[in-house]
């Protein structure tokens, strides 16, 4: 059967496409001294001097999300995905990775600490097809979810390639390149150009007017690789606006742990100091951002204490 990827695809300028790679590459670069020297990318071509508030959602919003893993989606942007789509404005969402190295769903899967890599791939699928219904859940179009399929735990050392010739291989799947039939690119090697052109290629067809990427300050590492990802594409000339958020945002963070739909979230140690433009959910976006957090069963049955912990009245959005 045709992915959604493959039936939405349409022909790009590859002379355009090779150029826009190429700047990639070199702000990445940029990007990976700065970050050397001092732990962040920054918001990379944002105007310092503007306001922090998020852009108007209406209908002239076009909202691209970029979740590291299945669940993240949901845990940072649930509620904005549905205010734009309810605005009549446009939402893609695109998974770096496939979540196929969640070591606490393969040792239930398995019953073992050391992964097979057909249990790997197996959930890796299957955290798809819960990312999948999530996002449906809030609206968002088959033909607007891309899964790029790259490997999980690995994504900051497949950023940060010496030899940029030699791919990575996954220890969980066991795969050196993308082994999901039905993600953007199937076969493409675990090369930093190939991440860097697929990544490209999800933006020239979303068009987004605004990205929301995980911080580069998060402690996990894949989260720190999307975040630098994206900044280097936004450091390219880009004309959307660039907002970051954060999961792993420090020791007990979000506190309390569970369910507390009353209250608000609260800027994480991790950006202590930066201030968040709040985005106030109504009872109903968050009764909805909980239905599609549950989607992700195979999550759910070990980290519903963390993951609860982000269906809040607010959700916020970093410069
Ligand atoms: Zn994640």
């Amino acid at each position: 059967m045709q992915s959604p990827a493959q039936r939405t695809r349409r022909p790009i300028c590859r002379g355009a496409r090779r150029q826009r790679v190429a700047r990639l590459w070199a702000t990445l670069a940029a990007c990976a001294v700065a970050y050397a020297f001092c732990g962040t990318a920054g918001a990379a071509g944002d105007d310092p001097t503007s306001s922090d508030a998020l852009p108007p959602l209406d209908a002239g919003t076009s909202l691209l999300v970029v979740a590291p893993h299945p669940d993240d989606e949901i845990l940072c942007c649930a509620g904005i995905m549905q205010r734009v789509l309810a605005a009549g404005g446009r939402v893609n969402v695109v998974w770096i990775t496939s979540g196929d190295g969640s070591e606490l769903s393969l040792l239930f899967a398995q019953h073992s600490i050391l992964p097979t890599r057909t249990a790997s791939r197996t959930l890796g699928a299957r955290r798809m097809a819960e990312a999948r219904r999530a996002t449906a859940l809030l609206g968002v179009a088959p033909q607007a979810q891309w899964f790029l399929g790259y490997p999980d735990g690995a994504l900051l050392s497949v950023l940060q390639q010496q030899d940029r010739r030699m791919p990575a291989t996954s220890y969980f799947t066991d795969a050196a390149a993308v082994p999901y039939p039905d993600a953007l690119a199937p076969g493409h090697a675990y090369l930093r150009a190939n991440l860097i052109a697929d990544f490209a290629a999800v933006l020239e067809r979303a068009q987004p007017t605004l990205v929301l990427a995980p911080s580069t300050r998060d402690t996990h590492p894949d989260h720190r690789a999307a975040g630098l990802l994206t900044a280097a594409a936004a450091a390219d000339g880009q004309r959307w606006q660039l907002r970051y958020w954060i999961v792993h945002g420090g020791e007990g963070w979000p506190s309390p742990r569970g369910l507390h739909p009353g209250l608000p979230l609260t800027t994480a140690p991790r950006l202590a100091g930066d201030t968040p433009a709040d985005l106030v959910l109504s009872p109903q976006e968050e009764d909805r951002k909980l239905l599609a957090l549950r989607c992700h069963v195979t999550q759910m049955q070990f980290l519903a204490p963390f993951l609860l912990s982000f269906v809040r009245t607010t959700e916020l959005f970093y410069r």
